[in-house]
């Protein structure tokens, strides 16, 4: 983690949100856009990764919904995912 408030290149949740605004969102018109995304990870998103996450909802109305194992009983993601095992569940 850097000390400045900056999310690292390579997290994975800044990596995507990148990738959208880069690949998909460039030429769209944001006012008629609906987003809605469901986020599936192992780890619970960092606070920076958070506060980018953050910015997109409000740049571009998104929903967003994280999933992540680390929240207990988290029966969602065992369900979409049964074979994967964490130490959590
Ligand atoms: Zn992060």
């Amino acid at each position: 983690m850097d000390s400045d408030n900056t999310p690292s290149w390579n997290d994975s949740e800044n990596k995507m949100i990148r990738d959208l605004e880069d690949n998909y969102l460039k030429e769209l018109d944001i006012d008629k856009l609906k987003i809605e995304i469901e986020l599936h990870s192992i780890y619970h998103p960092c606070s920076k990764c958070q506060e980018v996450i953050s910015i997109f909802q409000k740049t571009y109305n998104a929903k967003i919904k994280i999933w992540s194992t680390e929240a207990k009983g988290n029966t969602r993601f065992i369900e979409l995912y049964p074979n994967l095992s964490t130490k959590n569940n």
